[in-house]
């Protein structure tokens, strides 16, 4: 049935073999069935194992998505792609192009810089000489000068008259063996308006991944060659680089490796900046007088609410006391914390901005945070957790915000879930009815059941025990 020489290819390089083949947009499914009959697969749900393996292993490195369904092999959607670099001083100066990072995702990740090919707008190859140049970087412990290899364009860059803020227009003319067209574009020639169209063309393309994307991140091996190549004109005057319109978009940020939503912080830009403030708006006395009402529940207990109301000036301290008396948890002990969901694309996903924490003595980064100064809208969920070891999920959702009452005082408790008692046990054994109120943990997991009780059972039994309150 099979050849020996068949049976010796890998799986990756039986995918490869059959995107050899392929010279335009294909489904998937048709991949994986020519993958298939030349790479017999054992797994149980072949189809859906070499789709997987498409996705993880491939996406970026041998091909792109065009959707989430058609494939197109990276040699050709990248022919003929153009993209911009602007020049930086140095580089200008210098007369010479540093390939990392304008190169990046362009220049094929196995190939050795020094056999690439460079040509002019008249396809004249132009010499490729590899030198090193000295940059300084920003990093978190400061400034920093690293080295980095660039093509010396010297000879070239004298004769098309480059200057600093002038554009290299790049087009890949050749993936696999990495070859490139270069034209020189000076300053005044460039076509903002286009450049500006293109690139809010390009943010919403990885911004839309990052939306899709199940984790937050969106790594660029991937992103970069699937957005250029779900360009409308891909092929057309080529807009700024695209780190330049990760770095131009206030929802984007580009760490080095991965594209993630912008307020995302590192370990270690967490550890560096924990007291980072929280964004605030300004907002009217009126405003602060008004009163933002909202449900609070168990996240995996829904059943068990409160509505909680609070004034715009007050804080997030003072919201984190109303809800620890609110759902009875210890006032003098342990930390609160409150987040933001963000819904994410049109899905029920959502993402968590941290809103800062409160410490038991009042103090911490969310504390004086007014609540006012938050920007929420009715609908808006919010997360708080208290306890940042047992961790007591809670959604908060803003239902309205209303005028607030003469003589009331804020913040207060206006309704709770109407409470289903349940009865303590010990004493419905000895004929007695009365509410439990507390649950002993100990003789719970030694029972293997909930042992629910009423206060005078817990003193008559239990005082040595692990209990808990109930809360209804
Ligand atoms: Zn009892
Ligand atoms: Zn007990």
């Amino acid at each position: 049935m099979s050849d020996s020489t068949e049976q010796s290819l890998t799986r990756s390089q039986a995918v490869e073999k059959v995107l050899a083949q392929i010279d335009g947009p294909v489904t998937m499914d048709e991949i994986c069935r020519r993958v298939l009959t030349i790479w017999p697969s054992h797994a149980r749900n072949p189809l859906s194992a070499m789709r997987t393996h498409l996705r993880q292993d491939h996406a970026g490195r041998t091909l792109v998505f065009l959707d989430s369904k058609t494939i197109l092999p990276l040699p050709i959607a990248m022919r003929g792609v153009r993209f911009r670099i602007s020049l930086s001083r140095q580089e200008a100066n210098r007369g010479a192009l540093i390939i990392h990072p304008a190169f990046d995702y362009f220049l094929r990740h196995e190939l050795d810089p020094a056999a690439v090919r460079l040509l002019d707008q008249e396809d004249h190859p132009l010499p490729v000489h590899l030198i090193t140049v000295q940059e300084q970087v920003n990093t978190p412990f400061g400034r920093q000068k690293i080295e980095r290899a660039a093509f010396d364009l010297s000879l070239w860059f004298r004769t098309q008259r480059v200057r600093r803020h002038d554009s290299i227009l790049v087009t890949i003319t050749d993936w696999t063996n990495g070859a490139f067209r270069l034209e020189h574009e000076p300053a005044r020639h460039r076509r903002r308006e286009e450049i500006e169209q293109r690139d809010r063309e390009l943010a919403g393309l990885l911004f839309d991944m990052l939306e899709e994307s199940h984790r937050e991140v969106v790594y660029s091996l991937v992103a970069v060659p699937t957005a250029y190549a779900r360009l409308s004109d891909p092929r057309g005057y080529p807009g700024s680089h695209w780190i330049d319109v990760i770095g131009g978009d206030p929802r984007l940020r580009y760490d080095g490796w991965a594209i993630r939503y912008s307020d995302w912080r590192s370990p270690l830009e967490r550890m560096l900046y924990e007291e980072e403030p929280i964004p605030q708006a300004a907002f009217s006395p009126a405003h602060g007088q008004q009163v933002y009402r909202f449900k609070a529940g168990l996240w995996h207990r829904p059943g068990l609410w409160r509505t909680v109301e609070i004034q715009g000036e007050q804080t997030l301290a003072e919201f984190d006391a109303i809800l620890r008396q609110a759902f009875e948890h210890d006032a003098f002990d342990h930390l609160g914390g409150f987040w933001k969901l963000v819904r994410r694309g049109k899905g029920k996903r959502f993402r968590q901005v941290s809103l800062g924490h409160i410490d038991p003595f009042g103090g911490g980064s969310g504390s004086e945070v007014q609540i006012a100064s938050l920007g929420l809208e009715p609908g808006q969920d919010l997360k708080y957790v208290y306890d940042f070891g047992d961790w007591i999920e809670h959604r908060v959702t803003l239902e309205e915000i209303v005028e607030s009452e003469k003589r009331a005082k804020y913040p207060r408790i206006v309704a709770r879930n109407k409470p289903r008692y349940t009865d303590c046990q010990s004493c419905q054994d000895q004929g007695r009815k009365s509410r439990a109120t507390w649950v002993c943990i100990e003789c719970s997991n030694q029972q293997q059941r909930d042992v629910l009780l009423c206060e005078g059972c817990l003193v008559g039994g239990h005082e040595e025990h692990y209990t808990e309150q109930i809360l209804y």
